[in-house]
């Protein structure tokens, strides 16, 4: 089933998405992976205890506010604010899907003391019904998706993999 990293992906780059869901994943030596580790750490000693941890089937949630109904997801930066803002719509629907409606989303960039409020919409509904066969037709796929030269590849994981690849 498809993860929110998946989610993540496909708006960030369909090679990456089909090498993560190939089992090739190098995000664990990432600097950036643990940046983002701390300021989960640093930032957010004093969330609630309401907010907890959740596990529907694919995805994990690290902060969902159960009493106000709000998934809470933090990101480092918002250069990435379409792809956060679709991963968030599907932790939304895939709780949805588990009989837990009325459930919103706040996208939260401590660094820049910025939030934004995520909604699901019947469009978005429909939307990640695509998104999600496309995801699953690009991970079956034989071949992997070309490297495309971006402002976000020198800091993805797979940077020596997809540069070195192409000598
Ligand atoms: S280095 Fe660039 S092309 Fe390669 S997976 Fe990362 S974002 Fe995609």
């Amino acid at each position: 089933m498809t993860t929110g990293t998946q989610i993540n992906y496909y708006f960030t780059c369909h090679r990456k998405l089909w090498l993560f869901g190939n089992g090739i994943q190098m995000e664990h030596n990432s600097e950036l992976v643990a940046m983002g580790k701390l300021i989960h750490e640093t930032s957010y000693t004093d969330r609630p205890e309401r907010f907890q941890e959740v596990e529907i089937g694919p995805v994990k949630i690290d902060f969902y506010d159960r009493r106000d109904k709000v998934i809470h997801e933090v990101k480092k930066s918002d250069k990435l604010e379409e792809s956060h803002r679709w991963q968030v719509k599907y932790y939304i629907y895939i709780m949805e899907q588990a009989g837990i409606v009325g459930v919103t989303g706040l996208l939260e960039y401590p660094k820049l003391r910025h939030t934004e409020e995520v909604l699901l919409t019947d469009s978005d509904r429909e939307q990640l019904e695509i998104i999600v066969a496309d995801i699953t037709r690009i991970i079956a796929s034989e071949s992997c998706p070309p490297a495309v030269t971006m402002g976000i590849c020198k800091n993805c994981s797979y940077f020596d993999f997809c540069y070195a690849s192409e000598d």
